[in-house]
Order: C-alpha cells, then sequence, then structure tokens
C-alpha cells in the first residue's frame, strides 16, 4: 500500500487528510502537539470564528493574489459550508462572520477528529518531524527525539507558520520547503498587538476604550480602523489594533515609520467637539478641565491628558485659554502614538510571508519544484484579515491538497 504522510495536525492537515479518499492510500497525520488542532481550539476566542461569507481578495494579502483567487475558485465558502454541514456541523453567519452553531470551537474539533478516526487516518501525536530527505520514488520522514525514519509516497507539509508558539507556531515548514530549493517570503506577524515607547501606554494600561486609529506611514495616513483600543504596559492592543496590523505588520518590515493617531470621541469632528467644549464652558464656568474632560472619557484618560499638555487640572474653565482649548481637542481627537514594533511572532494570531507560491500549483498544491510534494494552509505566503479568512483559507487549500494527494 502506497503512503502518505501530513506533516501538521492543524485545520489544514485535518481537512487535506479527510479528502483523500482513496483506499489505496494509508494516511499518516504528525502533529508534535499531544493533541491535534490546538489553534482552532483558541480560535475566535474559543467560538471559533470558521470562516468567512466574502472571501473577496481584498481580505487577504499574498505576493501572489492571483493564487488566493484561483484556490477560492475552487473552494468557495459554499463548499466550505456545504463539507461542514455534510459532516452535521451546522454554521451560524453573523454578517460575514461564521461560526459553528454551537459557537464552541470545541464541536469543531471533535467533529475533525471523529471523522479522521471513522476513514481509520493514523495519528501520531508528540511526533515532531525534524528532516525530510528525498528518496528515489518519495521522501524520508526523520521524527521524534530519537530520529524515527519512515518511507512515504508522498508528503504534505501544513505545520502552518511561525505565529503563536505555544499552540505550536514553527519554523520547521520554512526550513524543510528551503532545504527543497523553495523560496521563502520573509514571515512577518499579522493580527497582532503594538510595542509604543510613548509613556502614556503604560500609565493608561488596562484602559479600554471605542476609537478610530488613524496609521501614519512616513506621515501619511494609510488606514483608518474603528472599534475597540486597548492600552498595554508595553503599547497598544485592542481589535483596533489587530485589524489594523493587516497592513502595519508589512510596513515595519519594511522599516517604515509609523504612528497611530488616536481618536477617542470618534463621534466629534474638530468643530462639533469645539461647539461642544465652548457650550460646556458657557454652562458651567466654574467647572475644572478635569471636570470637563472627565464628563467624557474616562478617569484615567482624563487625567494623562491633562498631563500630557501640562496643564493645570484645577483651572476653572473660564480662565481656560483659546489655544489651551485648541491643544485639548487636538489629542483628543488626533492622539499620536509612535510604533516601534509588532508584539511579536509570539502573540501574533497568523503570519503573512512563508513559501512562494509561485512555486506551487495553485490547481494541485504540488510542489513546482519537487514532485510529490504538497503545501497548503498558513505555512504558504498567504494571509487574511481578522474575521474566519485564515481558516477559510486553510480549508479551502486543505481539501484542493487532499484531493490531489489522493490522485493514484
Ligand atoms: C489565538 C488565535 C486565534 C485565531 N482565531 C482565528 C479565527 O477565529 N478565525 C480564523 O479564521 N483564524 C483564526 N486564527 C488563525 C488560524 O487558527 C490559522 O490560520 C489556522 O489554524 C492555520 O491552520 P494550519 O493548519 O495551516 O496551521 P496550524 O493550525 O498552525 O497547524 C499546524 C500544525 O503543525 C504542527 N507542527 C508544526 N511543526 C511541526 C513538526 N515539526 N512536526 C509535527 N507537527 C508540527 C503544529 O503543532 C500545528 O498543530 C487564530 C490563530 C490564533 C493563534
Amino acid at each position: 500500500m502506497k503512503k502518505i504522510a501530513i506533516i501538521g495536525g492543524g485545520a489544514t492537515g485535518m481537512m487535506a487528510a479527510l479528502n483523500i479518499n482513496n483506499h489505496n492510500f494509508q494516511v499518516d497525520i504528525y502533529e508534535k502537539n499531544d493533541v491535534l488542532g490546538k489553534k482552532i481550539s483558541v480560535s475566535g476566542n474559543g467560538k471559533c470564528n470558521i470562516a468567512n461569507k466574502n472571501l473577496s481578495l481584498s481580505n487577504f494579502d499574498s505576493n501572489d493574489i492571483g493564487f488566493v483567487d484561483n484556490i477560492f475558485k475552487k473552494f468557495s465558502y459554499k463548499e466550505i459550508k456545504k463539507f461542514f454541514e455534510t459532516k452535521g456541523l451546522l454554521l451560524e453567519e453573523v454578517d460575514d462572520f461564521v461560526y459553528p452553531k454551537s459557537f464552541d470551537a470545541k464541536s469543531v474539533l471533535s467533529l475533525l477528529k471523529k471523522n479522521l478516526e471513522l476513514q481509520n487516518i493514523n495519528l501520531f501525536l508528540s511526533s515532531k518531524v525534524n528532516m525530510i530527505e528525498k528518496k528515489d520514488e518519495g521522501f524520508l520522514i526523520s521524527f521524534d527525539a530519537n530520529m524515527q525514519k519512515k518511507f512515504y509516497n508522498k508528503v504534505l507539509l501544513s505545520s502552518g507558520s511561525k505565529a503563536a508558539k505555544h499552540l505550536g507556531g514553527s519554523e520547521i515548514g520554512y526550513k524543510i520547503a528551503k532545504q527543497f530549493g523553495h523560496n521563502i517570503i520573509e514571515p512577518y506577524p499579522v493580527l497582532v498587538q503594538f510595542e509604543s515607547n510613548n509613556k502614556s501606554c503604560k500609565r493608561l494600561a488596562g484602559v479600554k476604550i471605542k476609537s478610530i486609529f488613524s496609521l501614519l506611514c512616513d506621515g501619511k495616513i494609510i488606514a483608518k480602523q474603528k472599534g475597540d483600543g486597548l492600552f498595554t504596559k508595553y503599547g497598544i492592543s485592542g481589535l483596533n489594533a489587530i485589524d489594523i496590523s493587516f497592513i502595519a505588520s508589512k510596513k515595519i518590515l519594511q522599516n517604515k515609520k509609523l504612528a497611530l493617531l488616536i481618536n477617542l470621541l470618534p463621534e466629534f469632528d474638530k468643530n462639533t467637539l469645539k461647539s461642544l467644549l465652548l457650550k460646556i464652558k458657557k454652562n458651567n464656568p466654574k467647572y475644572t478641565i478635569f471636570e470637563l474632560l472627565n464628563a467624557l472619557l474616562p478617569i484615567k484618560i482624563s487625567k494623562e491628558i491633562i498631563y500630557e499638555l501640562n496643564i493645570d487640572s484645577n483651572k476653572q474653565l473660564n480662565q481656560t485659554s483659546t489655544k489651551e482649548l485648541k491643544s485639548i481637542i487636538n489629542i483628543v481627537l488626533n492622539w499620536k502614538f509612535d510604533i516601534i514594533k509588532t508584539h511579536g511572532f509570539d502573540y501574533a494570531e497568523v503570519c503573512g510571508g512563508g513559501i512562494d507560491v509561485k512555486e506551487v500549483n495553485p490547481s494541485t498544491l504540488e510542489s513546482k519544484l519537487v514532485k510529490n510534494l504538497f503545501f497548503a494552509g498558513e505555512i504558504l505566503d498567504v494571509v487574511g484579515k481578522r474575521g474566519g479568512f485564515n481558516l477559510s483559507f486553510a480549508w479551502a487549500s486543505g481539501y484542493i491538497s487532499g484531493i490531489n494527494l489522493g490522485k493514484n
């Protein structure tokens, strides 16, 4: 019997294994963790944002976006939905975001595991693959600390990216692909927080606020994001930061100078805020500047603004100059935080970069350089925004590689 090895038991590897569907092949999954799919189990904060209904290309980045187009033309959201519903996992669509009906990642994982069992797919858990050597008609895989070796006719490398080491993130896939002559586009962390040297971050740590982030790149605003921002000891987090990192992380890799302009009162612009402050001043001339700010913003933020602007917090509004009001408006609507770097691979949900997709056949996911070697999932140079796009790519590319691995 011919043998297929799948390196990595994440979303991609499991999806591939379940779609090989050829009794002439024995399928073995190697997973270095003691369980399968650790990233699935924490995805979407445990709810598993399993897919997105709108898989348009603007939600993805790759050096060859046409490759991504090919993948979803072959296996679109419709097919992802059909796959899961056929297995009995109903999906719930919340706008474009898609979840299992249970809103529980464990449902997804246990269903995938049950199907692996039903299809007699062999699992090698706690089995870290260290090396793959090409042999005439196949590959020799070395795994575990004691370097056991096994022969396979075909191999799928679905070992993911180096994001989130504690969940299985590793560089081994890049190393193996490189050893087979593949080009690796430098990986970088995406869907990740930012580190800032602005001392206010530390003082504001723990404060979460609805805001608009404008991403400043070499002095120009290149993106805006509305939602929750969160100050932390090291810098800036929250969904706003995670979302805008989809664009910012690549710029950091390119050594661009980045900053975030934070609008703490997104419903106001300069004129409307000015009118509001003047109205409050007129009606309440004896209010202090602190009282004015604290009526609009959390206490920690109000204090920090006063500290930053170096103004007397006890000064009454009737003694406040137009210049002082202007500086308050400016900081509330455009507080600048320089970004030094992302918070790094260990904290990132995903990676940009990876195996250059120009060297991978988009119809089969077989290497264009090495016959019977396949790549799929996050190990490839394809990254999606937050919102179920990365799992969508894992399912779709896993499916295509599985179908093609299963051909005689
Ligand atoms: C905290 C977090 C939350 C997320 N939430 C979402 C979400 O809600 N929606 C969404 O779409 N995406 C989400 N993602 C991203 C998504 O989980 C990944 O894009 C997706 O799981 C990638 O699947 P994969 O199988 O290609 O890689 P992985 O899931 O990383 O699987 C690769 C597997 O290979 C194993 N492995 C690595 N090296 C070896 C080796 N040498 N030998 C054997 N095994 C090895 C790893 O342990 C791992 O299990 C999230 C990611 C994180 C970290």
